[in-house]
């Protein structure tokens, strides 16, 4: 066997540390392997190095830069106004440019673990640009170090197993030689969950699983696939529909995450009414672990074996071992795929149409409730019409609704809708949805309108880094929360962001809106987003850390679950004893010790590996949960 890694040179100085591993990229995939990604997605924010939002002060309108959205290089004409009078951003004042990419220190190397490593890799990388985009997610102050500064810690040098047999042969060698391995799918969290833990002395090797990227097989019969973990989500769609099947899971991150990650973080994605959760898709998965390898011995349809350990990898992120494939169940191609959107008096109106359907277990794939603050966001975002005659309709409606109608602008909420299924179910659904809708004065906005607010889903995250370079700094939060408890929950977080704020001298009032979305008949999910001024303070992440926490508290005083698919990460590792019992703490501790005594998947999310010693008492959990 050639043992293209004992071929690695690493240059030291005088003091033992590393100056430079030679080669840098050993690289034996095949041509068709994914590129490193570091080739097509930006080194200092979010999205397609090609994709930026700009604007045009000499047009008067913002723009978005490539061409990979239909809705590119078309003018926003009303963005300006907008984000003027509603967030308070100045689009004009000057654009505070990022580093292209930050410093990397020099990473740490255990040769005997590299040497014994042989070539049981597709591609090993010492690369900087590689060590530094495994090195983070995407929170906002992961986004703001990767234009404005720099990393505690870096990954030490990227691996790319190509088969499930690399990835064992990683880990008995990590347990082996004192190896930390960090699982790296898409990179996508916004927990902090990839954020490198600065006190770490070992070598951290992170393993990108992109590599793993195939559909090894579907069964039409019983309607199963199987996939490799590394495969990104729109990859997956793509596969199957060539077999006539989808998984239908389709989160806003789905041009980038993978499957293993959103097994590792329990994702949940815009259509889940229809197709479900990621737990109500994964049937199977292989997990290789310290102690060994842990999957089902067949793929049946549902079991009783005593406690199901799937639900202790689901959700796990990184921290007992590497996913490296899924069976997961399919479905028929929809034969419908179509949007509408509906327009109520208020977002108190529309919620009462939410729960209705939820109540009657009316479930269109997507129906997001947003509230009149994101409508009118939305709207700005939205491309002037290209036609005179659709200016003219548009004009139309806006009169009937506001004049004819009496709706007020500045009250409204707008839901937007997608049906899937055949056609008989969702002709079925639209008919007992639309009554719904009228008993709650909601009125049909159009085809277009609901097709235009899913599309800026894609948007969001190319938005706030456009906003972080104009002083503001913005960030989604989400929660589920019962029924009973959706608005006050809405109502009191915006006060807490607003109050916040305030007492951290933030100068303009803070930009806080709410999507209600994902239904079930307990409850629903909620979506936050805030975006604060940034300018005059001291340390904007700190502040802005600050109000999101205290919104967190908010939440979770009112109702509010910790996360409802995020995840915890290490940036709500502080909260989860005020929502989860001691001993619940103590089950996932006494796992993690059992599975890696030698804490090889040191990524440090979740829980500590010992109780924190509690620092003041608001810091102190509380012995039974209290919500
Ligand atoms: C713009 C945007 C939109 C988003 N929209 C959604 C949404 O609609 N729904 C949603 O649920 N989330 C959403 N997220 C969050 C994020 O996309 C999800 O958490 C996603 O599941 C992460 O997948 P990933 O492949 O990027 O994982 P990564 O970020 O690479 O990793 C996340 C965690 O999983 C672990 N991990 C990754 N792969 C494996 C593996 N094979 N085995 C074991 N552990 C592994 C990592 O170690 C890490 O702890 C969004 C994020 C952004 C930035």
């Amino acid at each position: 066997m050639d043992k293209v890694a004992a071929k690695l040179r690493v240059v030291r100085n005088s003091l033992g540390h590393v100056q430079a591993v030679e080669p840098t990229i050993i690289d034996h995939g095949s041509p068709e392997a994914p590129r490193p990604k570091y080739e097509y997605f930006k080194l200092n924010g979010w999205g397609y190095n090609d994709t930026k939002i700009l604007f045009d002060s000499a047009k008067n309108c913002g723009y978005v830069t490539g061409s990979r959205y239909s809705f590119a290089k078309l003018p926003l004409t009303q963005l300006e106004e907008f984000v003027k009078r509603d967030v308070g951003l100045d689009v004009r004042s000057k654009a505070k440019l990022p580093q292209d990419m930050m410093a990397v220190d020099p990473p740490y190397v255990n040769e005997p673990f590299i040497s014994d490593l042989g070539d049981s890799f597709s591609r090993l990388s010492f690369d900087d640009r590689e060590r530094m985009t495994h090195s983070h997610g995407h929170t906002l102050d992961e986004m703001y170090r990767a234009k404005f500064g720099k990393f505690d810690r870096f990954a030490d040098c990227v691996v790319y197993p190509g088969e499930h047999d690399h990835v064992e042969k990683l880990v008995k060698l990590a347990v082996k030689h004192g190896v930390v391995l960090i699982p790296y799918g898409g990179g996508t969290n916004v927990t902090k969950a990839l954020l490198l833990l600065k006190e770490e002395k070992r070598m951290i090797v992170s393993i990108d699983m992109t590599r793993m990227n195939k559909v090894k097989w579907v069964d039409k019969v019983n309607m199963l696939a199987c996939a490799e973990s590394g495969i990104i989500g729109v990859d997956l769609e793509k596969e199957l529909q060539k077999s006539g099947v989808c998984t239908g899971h389709e989160p806003d991150s789905v041009e980038f995450s993978t499957l293993g990650g959103w097994i590792a973080t329990r994702a949940s994605g815009m259509k889940k009414n229809y197709y479900g959760n990621i737990e109500d898709i994964v049937m199977n998965l292989r997990v290789v672990t310290p102690i060994g390898t842990y999957e089902k011995l067949s793929v049946w349809p549902r079991i009783s074996n005593g406690p199901d350990l799937f639900h202790m990898i689901m959700g796990s992120e990184g921290i007992f071992g590497i996913v490296t494939e899924a069976t997961i169940r399919v479905r028929k191609l929809a034969e419908v795929h179509e949007y509408d959107s509906l327009v109520f008096p208020s977002f108190e109106d529309g919620e009462k149409f939410m729960w209705e359907l939820a109540r009657n277990r009316v479930y269109p794939a997507s129906v997001r409730l947003v509230d009149n603050i994101q409508f009118r966001f939305a709207v700005a975002f939205s491309v002037a019409p290209q036609s005179l005659k659709s200016d003219f309709l548009q004009r139309i409606a806006r009169f009937y609704l506001t004049r004819i109608k009496g709706y007020d602008p500045y009250k409204l909420a707008v839901a937007t809708l997608l049906f899937e299924g055949s056609t008989e179910e969702t002709q079925y659904q639209k008919k007992l949805l639309y009554e719904i809708a009228e008993r709650h004065s909601g009125m049909s906005a159009g085809e277009e309108n609901g097709r235009k607010g899913y599309r800026l889903t894609f948007l969001i995250a190319y938005i706030r880094d456009f906003a972080m370079e104009h002083d503001f700094i913005a960030e989604s939060l989400e929660t589920s929360a019962p029924w009973s408890k959706v608005l006050p929950l809405c109502e009191n977080t915006k006060k807490q962001v607003k109050e916040s704020a305030a007492k951290l001298g933030v100068t303009i009032d803070p930009f806080v809106t709410f999507r209600i979305t994902l239904l079930y008949e307990t409850g629903a999910t909620v979506y936050i987003y805030i975006a604060i001024c940034s300018r005059g303070l001291k340390d904007p992440v700190a502040a802005y850390e600050k109000i999101e926490e205290e919104a967190r508290w908010c939440i979770i005083r009112n109702g509010g679950s910790l996360s409802h698919h995020h995840g915890v990460g290490k940036l709500r590792k502080k909260f989860l004893p005020h929502v989860m019992a001691p001993c619940g703490l103590e089950i996932i501790r006494g796992m993690k010790q059992n599975v890696d005594p030698r804490n090889v998947f040191a990524a440090g999310n979740i829980v500590d590996l010992e109780e924190p010693k509690a620092k003041s008492g608001e810091d102190k959990p509380s012995p039974t949960p209290k919500l």
